[in-house]
């Protein structure tokens, strides 16, 4: 028997949408962001239907990655500065803004180089203030990959399957995952910039394995008290730019890539039973069904903050991929 609570809203799981601009220009937008919290899709070619969604935002497709970033992210930095852990997902097909969500360019930065960017800038604030309780701040960073639900490590690139743990105070760690130390933006890009290259070249030798896997980061912020009572808070912030969502078992997928899809499916699957688990406050949470969901049981749910950003692109093509995302982003608001 299920048992059901009544979740309080600011415990649940954000769910919000960003369509992106139209870029394939032969083609017919079929998405319509009618206000800030309605999208509507137009009246279809083939099936004479129009839909209407309502989520917590809607962002439109000339929505600035600072206004993503400072409103649905900066208030889980703020978290994690303090000690409590926080994720936020990008979740859509592949195509839709997923990696310019969290990644972006160098000329349009997306929520990656914001975060540690406002990671740093809050760190400055904190140290600087008079009443300061004399904290001392210490931020590292992971950056690892789920493929074929095994964890791979995107820092020290190799073969190693990693083994996911929980320890006893139930914080979730991964065996044997490099933990990079940095103390400014700089030092960060160093160390990330080659990692996150790797993934991108490896895309496409592998049969575009970036769209098939979940690249996740992870933000790890440890403050300690320099006086008595010499108090240390521990927060965690993961950024993670998930696998596509499409469904490739509909274009003939054979061999590798059908386990391949299998895999995606069967993890985004336990990441929207947990999601949807949590925002109808069931008591048990189905985090061991995935790799993803279990890596991220002690930050997502609970006393942690989470947002799902839902990418979508607005192009009639992807109709289908479209209405089978928005199905499932309406199941777990
Ligand atoms: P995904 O990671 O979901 O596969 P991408 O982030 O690679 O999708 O986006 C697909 C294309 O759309 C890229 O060329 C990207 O630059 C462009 N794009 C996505 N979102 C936006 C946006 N908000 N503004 C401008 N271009 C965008
Ligand atoms: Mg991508």
């Amino acid at each position: 028997l299920e048992k059901k609570i009544s979740v309080p809203l600011k415990q649940r799981v954000r769910v919000v949408v960003r369509v992106r601009p139209q870029l394939e220009t032969e083609d017919q937008v079929w998405v319509h962001v009618a206000d800030k919290k309605t999208l509507h899709t137009l009246n279809h070619r083939n099936t004479k239907e129009t839909l209407q969604y309502e989520f917590e935002d809607v962002y439109d497709p000339d929505t600035s990655q600072a206004t993503v970033y400072n409103e649905c992210v900066q208030p889980l930095l703020v978290k994690a500065l303090n000690g409590q852990n926080a994720s936020v997902f990008a979740y859509g097909p592949t195509g839709a803004g997923k990696t310019h969500t969290i990644l972006g360019t160098a000329q349009d930065p997306g929520v990656i180089p914001r975060c540690v960017r406002g990671l740093f800038s809050a760190i400055e604030e904190e140290t600087c203030k008079s009443d300061a309780a004399d904290w001392k701040f210490k931020v590292s960073f992971s950056y690892l990959e789920i493929y074929q639900e095994k964890v791979y490590d995107l820092l020290k690139p190799g073969c190693t399957v990693l083994p996911i743990r929980e320890d006893k105070h139930h914080q979730i760690f991964v065996t044997g995952l490099a933990e990079q130390s940095i103390s400014d933006i700089k030092e960060f890009t160093k160390y990330f910039a080659p990692a996150s290259k790797n993934r991108t070249t490896a895309a496409t030798k592998l049969n575009e394995r970036s769209s098939r896997s979940h690249s996740i980061l992870l933000l790890k912020v440890i403050r300690t008290q320099n006086v008595s009572p010499f108090k240390t808070l521990s927060g965690k912030l993961y950024i993670i730019d998930l696998a596509g969502s499409e469904d490739n078992r509909r274009t003939g997928n054979q061999g590798i890539r059908l386990k391949e899809s299998g895999c995606i499916n069967s993890s985004l699957l336990a990441l929207g039973q947990v999601v949807d688990a949590l925002n109808k406050g069931h008591a048990c949470i189905p985090y061991r069904s995935s790799k993803l969901t279990r890596l991220l049981q002690d930050s997502l749910g609970g006393s942690a903050h989470t947002c799902m950003i839902v990418n979508l692109a607005p192009e009639e093509r992807h109709y289908f991929d479209t209405y089978t995302t928005l199905h499932f982003a309406r199941k777990t608001k």
